[in-house]
């Protein structure tokens, strides 16, 4: 016997996802075709920014940086789900009881999009946000010489960080490059004693030094 089902398509591709693979009819909450599923390759690669146990679920290879691009930059809100979809059990396990502290875009590029791609790449954790840190929108990044850029001071600033005391504190961000936001962030993040830090994000660009 078999249940009548809505036809559902890939969010990326737009095929229809057969609800024959084994994947699927396990898990109904499946937005992959198995084709789109295999291409995002992810590898979960642990890492340490100083003594912080981190996570990256991706390489930032040429899919994922499409696909971010996409959803980030040509606001494909649709696309908002697609990159923790099938490893939110796994996920949801490993960070239950933690609250989520976004890297922040700034103001204006939010405003422009509609909505933050961070929180909403995270959204489906269903893990409570705070909103502590702040980009600096006095230092303009662009403006400045690349020696300016290197001091990190002016990245980011904090806002009530205290409400973080006693708490276990995942910080994310959608793309880890020189990790220079993110180190300042836990710098912050760390002032405010919380239980535990650790560090999700979807993509690490690739670190030839240490392959
Ligand atoms: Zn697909």
């Amino acid at each position: 016997m078999k249940l009548i089902e809505a036809t559902k398509y890939c969010k990326i591709c737009f095929n229809q996802i057969k609800d024959n693979s084994f994947y699927s009819l396990l898990h109904k909450d499946n937005l992959l075709c198995e084709k789109c599923f295999s291409s995002l390759k992810a590898r979960f690669i642990n890492f340490k920014i100083g003594n912080i146990n981190s996570i990256a679920i991706y390489d930032y290879d040429d899919t994922i940086k499409k696909l971010i691009y996409t959803f980030k930059g040509c606001y494909d809100y649709e696309l908002k789900d697609v990159f923790l979809n099938r490893y939110l059990t796994y996920l949801r396990i490993k960070y239950a009881g933690y609250v989520l502290v976004p890297i922040p875009s700034s103001e204006i590029d939010d405003q422009k999009r509609g909505f933050n791609h961070v929180k909403e790449m995270f959204s489906a954790l269903k893990l409570p946000y705070i909103d502590v840190l702040r980009k600096n929108n006095n230092e303009k990044q662009s403006a400045k010489s690349s020696k300016d850029r290197l001091n990190i001071d002016n990245i980011l600033v904090e806002q009530n960080i205290n409400i973080l005391y006693g708490k276990k504190v995942l910080i994310i961000d959608d793309i880890y490059t020189t990790g220079a936001t993110m180190f300042k962030a836990i710098q912050l993040v760390k002032k405010a004693n919380p239980k535990v830090i650790k560090v999700l994000v979807v993509a690490k660009t690739i670190d030839l030094k240490k392959r």
